[in-house]
């Protein structure tokens, strides 16, 4: 399939981007992996008159930590943050993730804030994003501006990024070392979206119990949900089967999902337990925290 004609600009600066986006206001596009964009433009369900392609701006390819948080510019790739050794020995959700994502060839153009921009209802990153509490920092002609994911993923396909601004950068605070996450994700084969998947990340406090949990589900319902009853359960709370069994429920309670060729509505909600309730055990085993 051919695309609709459309106009295209590759700024060399930050601020030249911005300038174009406010001018063009929603006619205009970012461009950055393509890996989502290209293709629903080769089939025409989006028409943008001009695209503007981000991959010549200095600086957006940085993932470094700082003020608590690792901060990934919106040019790091999935393959980046795949093969990046700090990632895999301190981010286990992130590293997770990272490497069930598409396939490799999508994985080495593909940028995790372009996922998160795109906010598809089963992708990967969003319930990531969701679990791990992360931030997006949005640009535009007034300067940076930050939100809380929740705020940031609105709705299927739509984010809180305004007319002629784009977002620079996703932010994840960082773990300590009593802090651990995993990603479980079902697909009928390597490379497609999820029938499934969830993300969970658990701080434990010094005496076992768990202080802080993320759960994050997607591909189960218009978009990517937090399962905010199940984090309530597990805070304060010492790791217990039964506890984790509780939580995962609250899971499926929210499910929402469509049936299609991936499974029927039940089994994506049953999915949707099932995955949390992995996840958090095996979160809990990377803290050396077996439950029984
Ligand atoms: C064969 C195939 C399999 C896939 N499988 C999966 C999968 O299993 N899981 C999964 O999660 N995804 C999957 N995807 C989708 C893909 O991984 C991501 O959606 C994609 O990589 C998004 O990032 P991108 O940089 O390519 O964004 P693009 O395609 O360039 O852009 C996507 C959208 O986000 C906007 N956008 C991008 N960057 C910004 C920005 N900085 N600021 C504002 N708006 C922006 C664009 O304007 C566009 O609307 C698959 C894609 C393909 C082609």
């Amino acid at each position: 399939m051919i695309p609709a004609a459309f106009e295209y600009k590759r700024p060399m600066s930050l601020e030249e981007a911005i300038s174009h986006l406010a001018e063009l206001g929603y006619d205009a596009r970012v461009l950055a992996g393509g890996q989502s964009l290209i293709p629903a433009m080769r089939y025409r369900l989006a028409q943008p008159s001009v695209l503007v392609d981000i991959n010549k701006l200095p600086n957006l390819g940085y993932m470094h930590e700082e003020n608590g948080m690792l901060r990934m510019g919106a040019l790091v790739r999935d393959t980046d943050v795949e093969f990046n050794e700090q990632i895999q020995r301190k981010y286990h959700l992130i590293s997770d993730v990272s490497r069930v994502v598409a396939d490799p060839i999508v994985r080495f153009r593909g940028t995790v804030v372009g996922s998160l921009c795109h906010n598809d209802p089963s992708g990967d990153w969003a319930a990531a994003a969701i679990a791990a509490r992360a931030q997006m920092v949005i640009q535009g002609k007034n300067g940076p501006r930050v939100e809380a994911i929740d705020q940031f993923l609105v709705d299927s396909f739509a984010t809180s990024i305004g007319e002629g601004e784009m977002a620079v950068e996703a932010r994840f605070p960082m773990p300590n070392s009593l802090t651990s996450g995993a990603y479980e994700k079902i697909e009928r084969k390597v490379g497609d979206y999820a029938t499934a998947a969830a993300a969970v990340q658990i701080e434990l406090n010094p005496d076992g119990t768990i202080k802080e949990a993320g759960i994050g589900i997607t591909a189960v319902a218009h978009m990517a949900l937090r399962v905010a009853e199940g984090e309530n359960l597990l805070r304060g709370q010492k790791p217990s089967l039964e506890l984790i069994r509780a939580a995962a429920e609250e899971a499926r309670k929210i499910a929402d999902p469509n049936p299609d060729a991936r499974g029927s509505a039940e089994y994506k909600k049953d999915m949707a337990r099932v995955l949390v309730g992995r996840g958090l055990i095996k979160a809990l085993r990377r803290l050396n925290v077996v439950v029984a």
